[in-house]
């Protein structure tokens, strides 16, 4: 079948009602304007921008570099354990009302420990806190993905990824990559990797979201990733296609980031539709969401405008995530 795009209006209670997992979310991309203003004034800094208006207006960016500007100002936000449990617990609040039984959080680990200066494991316990709070009455269950961003030199970030890997790994699911990828081949990450899966601990990685599919298909030969955040880029290359087919590789796609961030010109040149065409096992996702002005529904609103979809198609994408899901057993 051929995904064109859809003439019908998308049912979103009966898609809210159907279980779902998330798998490609940011947990300090969660951050709300309100919970910003909140923790400006926790720890006695000045906001961005005076209210919620202004703070959701200062969530508007002209490209990838000056979202990470602000998303790591953000990440700067979030200090004591309080902060981290805080925002665990809301998203997870937030993902439940959307029909989302499981949400694995993206956490820029290097990122609060290189650049934060701050240690990983009270970080590690407040994100544990909330989620375990929100997990008892919603029955969710939930993993984390510390993540390496690559802006970092690879031997601090080795330093960083051995203090978490040296912490509680239970709820540990993955480790990930999440920035760009221009030092992937001149600085060396690849023994990260090899260093978590020696303690059982798989790989995951972004990957062609602004680059190609040779990011791709680097992430899934160096990195070994079981999983690609976002992959949009491997439609360049019909190879990278069928290594991802043939793999059985799930990409954790968020259309509505890529619309924000202008990875894409617009809805109608992005490749989700063909993406499906072509066989990939795709994952919605919202990445950061209150950042994207955007929801797990939303981008199941998107997939459904933009690849004619039905509800069996709804119901595919979200038993993908269910199957995509890493959980310990
Ligand atoms: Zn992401």
């Amino acid at each position: 079948m051929t995904h064109a795009p859809s003439v019908s209006s998308f049912p979103r209670e009966l898609v809210r009602a159907i279980p779902k997992a998330e798998l490609h979310v940011h947990l300090e991309g969660t951050v709300d304007a309100p919970t910003l203003l909140a923790l400006c004034e926790r720890h006695g800094e000045k906001p961005p921008a005076d209210d919620v208006e202004g703070v959701v207006d200062w969530y508007k960016f002209d490209g990838f570099p000056m979202f990470l500007d602000r998303y790591f100002t953000v990440l700067r936000l979030l200090r004591d354990p309080e902060d981290f449990a805080l925002v665990a617990e809301q998203y997870m609040r937030t993902a439940h009302e959307q029909g989302v039984v499981h949400v694995e959080f993206h956490s820029s680990a290097t990122g609060h420990i290189l650049e934060g200066g701050k240690p990983w494991a009270p970080i590690h316990d407040g994100i544990i806190a909330g989620c375990s709070s929100t997990a008892d009455d919603t029955d969710m269950t939930w993993g984390l993905i510390p993540d390496i961003s690559p802006h970092l030199p690879a031997a601090d970030c080795a330093r960083a990824m051995d203090e978490v890997l040296a912490h509680d790994l239970e709820h540990i699911v993955a480790i990930g990559m999440g920035g760009p990828a221009d030092t992937w081949t001149t600085d060396d990450f690849s023994p990260i990797y090899d260093r978590a899966r020696s303690f059982g601990i798989p790989g995951v990685s972004h990957a062609g979201e602004h680059g190609g599919a040779d990011e791709v298909r680097f992430a899934v030969e160096h990195f070994q990733a079981i999983r690609i955040q976002h992959g949009i880029g491997a439609m360049q290359d019909p190879e990278v296609v069928q290594l991802l087919v043939d793999r059985e590789i799930p990409c954790d796609v968020c259309p509505g980031s890529n619309i924000a961030l202008h990875a894409v010109d617009g809805a109608e040149s992005h490749p989700l539709p063909r993406m499906l065409d072509a066989g990939i096992t795709v994952t919605l996702g919202s990445d950061d969401p209150p950042m994207f002005q955007t929801s797990v529904l939303d981008e199941y609103e998107r997939a459904w405008d933009w690849c004619n979809l039905d509800m069996t198609g709804m119901h595919a994408l979200a038993q993908n995530s269910l199957d995509a899901r890493l959980v310990k057993r």
